[in-house]
């Protein structure tokens, strides 16, 4: 498939709205969280499923118990955590 290009402009406060044809690509619903990463002059938009109970990073996670912890976390809390 090849790549769609869309070009938006910013609005007064920096915004964009993702296009609804990426939306439903990606499976992501009003109200679902998506992680934003700044790669060289590239932002990239991942939906995401999980996230850190602790800071929220949507990376690396593991369960634990009944919520998620990022790799940074886990090693701050350390046995705590397990
Ligand atoms: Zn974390």
């Amino acid at each position: 498939m090849p790549n769609e290009i869309i070009i938006r402009k910013t609005d007064s406060l920096g915004r964009v709205t993702l296009p609804s044809t990426f939306r439903r690509a990606l499976g992501i619903g009003l109200g679902d969280t998506v992680s934003l990463t700044l790669e060289g002059d590239v932002i990239h938009v991942r939906r995401v499923t999980h996230v850190c109970a602790v800071c929220g990073a949507a990376d690396d996670l593991s369960p634990v118990r009944d919520s998620w912890l990022c790799a940074d976390c886990r090693r701050l809390l350390g046995d705590r955590a397990e």
